[in-house]
């Protein structure tokens, strides 16, 4: 069997964790098709949060507690930078965090495609599942915000330094109509058993995926059966603030919500299935079949349980 998982970072790299799981369980083949579009270039050097999130999680090496970044970490470049008055401070940058950036950096400036270094990083990582960024090019979420005039922020400023607190309009997947998927993403997808969409951020860890033309049609017009697996529980998502992002587009905080948003398949969406949470069993999503289980991603056996009960749901 052949597995495909469009995913964000934090919670989208758990949700890998119980993917591979299942996957050695039953012999299966995992790709993980990953967001770029929180990338980022500060101190000239090319961040990719959501991917390092999935590597460093499948490798071994996340800080558990934080959720991000490396375990063991220290702050000394930060605190020297800090020292100089640089600005951007708000971003946390660790020192172990900055060889990934370094290393990435220095590929791509000698002309590496982004999923070449993806590569390059998983031979010391080992994650266990095949990582492809959703494209090579440039593909930046910003979000449209008002304070005096109307202005676009980057999309991890909005996150990590106003705390999704802004007046906000839209988000902005800049680059993306021009975006190619990464070699592999389509044929991936078309060669797949199922496509699961993880339980993460619909807005700007999902959406910036399928924004890459290509992808969601790969997505719709594939033969596998598509299930998505909600990030929102009992009307509140489980970390983060996803909440303030549905705010943005007018959906709803709920599992019915995101799942409306995704939409079914037969009716010009892209689910078949909708995995929600026992607290939200009630769920309806026209056209999608509903199925409720525990979806909290305690530990990597429920977690491979979530998954089995999503592939199984098709
Ligand atoms: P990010 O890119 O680092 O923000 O991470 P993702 O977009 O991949 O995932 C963030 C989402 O994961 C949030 O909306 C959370 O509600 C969701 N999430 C985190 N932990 C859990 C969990 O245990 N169960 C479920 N169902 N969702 C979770
Ligand atoms: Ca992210």
């Amino acid at each position: 069997m052949r597995i495909v998982v469009l995913t964000g970072g934090i919670g989208g790299a758990r949700f890998l964790l119980g993917v591979r799981a299942y996957a050695r369980e039953v012999g299966a083949e995992v790709t993980a098709v990953v967001n770029v579009g929180d990338d980022l270039r500060l101190h000239g050097l090319r961040i990719c949060p959501d991917l390092d999130s999935v590597l460093y999680t499948l490798g071994g090496g996340a800080d558990p507690e934080r959720g991000w970044g490396r375990a063991g970490e220290t702050w000394t470049i930060k605190t020297e930078l800090a020292a100089y008055g640089v600005e951007p401070s708000w971003f946390g940058l660790g020192d172990k965090d900055i060889a990934t950036h370094l290393v990435r950096t220095t590929m791509l400036d000698a002309g590496y495609p982004l999923h070449q270094v993806v590569d390059a990083l998983a031979t010391r990582w080992q994650p266990g599942v095949r990582l492809l960024p959703a494209t090579d090019d440039r593909l930046e979420t910003h979000a449209v915000v008002s304070d005096g005039g109307q202005r676009a922020i980057h999309f991890q400023e909005w996150w990590v330094r106003h705390r999704a607190q802004l007046p906000t309009h839209r988000f902005v997947f800049v680059g993306a109509e021009a975006a190619k998927p990464a070699p592999g993403v389509t044929e991936a997808i078309a060669g797949a058993d199922v496509v699961l969409l993880a339980p993460s951020n619909p807005v700007v860890s999902i959406a910036p995926i399928l924004a890459v033309p290509g992808i969601r049609e790969a997505v719709t017009d594939g033969p596998a059966p598509v299930v998505g697996v909600s990030p929102i529980i009992g009307g509140a998502p489980v970390r983060g603030m996803a909440d303030r992002c549905l705010a943005v587009v007018g959906v709803e905080c709920s599992a019915a919500g995101v799942g409306g948003l995704y939409g079914g398949r037969a009716s010009g969406g892209l689910l078949d299935g909708w995995l929600v949470a026992e607290e939200d069993a009630g769920a309806m999503v026209p056209d999608v079949t509903v199925r409720a289980v525990p979806l909290r991603m305690t530990d990597e056996a429920t977690t491979a349980a979530m998954v089995r009960a999503a592939v199984e749901l098709t």
